[in-house]
């Protein structure tokens, strides 16, 4: 009776990702960027000039801020001898600073796991519970944190879920570059959330600000005057780097395959 319905469940095969950990990603992912160590000041400046995100500097060094990135690759397509963007996905850190990639790096961002609070890998290393609040977002990163918990990357297995309430939570997650309009709500958010509470941010609108930085309709004094547990690069954010960033975050030890 059964017989069609097993056959069916063969031919599908596995429906979800069995460790998120260690996948290999399509080579046309857009993670971590990496740029030759021999790049020229002629080709520095040029790439400065042609990033629409102000994500590139060329002096006093030349690097890539990948917190301001928007992962459109121009700066690939006009260079691709001196710039390229890895499938490497695992690039959720907890410094602002190890964002910034320059020339000649080619490892993998470090998690600086000895400087998470340490509450926060003692109350929530099996489970947590996150409202996640739109500051004027966009609804890409916000579609791909609900892709976080699907039944393909299914991220509901570690007990990290997103709930209605603050209330019920242990942090919040913030998208976008918070809106004037939206900066008190924020606020309200996370005041209603119990104590010890983490921020996280999603994306590069949360991040820098992204395209949005300097406009006057932004308000970043919540982001300024808190204290960030983890910045999650990409425009949109991958479940993936959102998944492994926060299990490194509430892990006692790192995960094995980061170190
Ligand atoms: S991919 Fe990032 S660094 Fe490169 S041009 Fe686009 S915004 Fe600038």
């Amino acid at each position: 009776m059964f017989l069609k319905e097993l056959k069916i469940f063969k031919a599908h095969g596995s429906q979800y990702i069995r460790d998120l950990t260690n996948v290999d990603l399509h080579a046309l992912f857009r993670g971590r960027p990496e740029i030759s160590g021999g790049i020229t000041m002629e080709d520095a400046l040029e790439l400065e000039k042609l990033c629409p995100a102000g994500a590139i500097t060329s002096s006093p060094e030349m690097a890539l801020d990948m917190g301001k990135c928007l992962f459109c690759k121009e700066c690939q397509f006009a260079k691709p001898d001196v710039i390229k963007f890895t499938n490497d996905y695992k690039t959720a850190v907890t410094r602002r600073d190890d964002l910034i990639i320059r020339a000649g790096d080619t490892g993998r961002l470090p998690f600086r796991h000895a400087e998470v609070r340490r509450e926060v890998k003692r109350l929530f290393g099996r489970a947590l519970k996150l409202r996640q609040v739109s500051a004027g977002g966009d609804n890409s990163c916000e579609m791909e944190l609900n892709a976080a918990g699907n039944v393909n990357f299914d991220m509901g297995r570690f007990g990290i879920e997103f709930l209605a309430s603050p209330r019920h939570c242990d942090g919040i997650v913030v998208t976008g570059p918070v809106s004037q309009n939206m900066a008190e709500a924020l606020q309200i958010c996370y005041d209603a959330t119990p104590s010890p509470k983490i921020i996280i941010l999603a994306g590069t609108d949360a991040i820098s600000g992204g395209l949005f930085a300097d406009n006057e309709a932004i308000n970043r004094l919540f982001i300024n005057n808190n204290t960030i547990d983890l910045y999650v690069p990409g425009n949109p954010i991958h479940p993936l780097t959102f998944i492994n960033g926060i299990l490194n975050l509430i892990s006692k030890e790192p995960l094995k395959k980061d170190i």
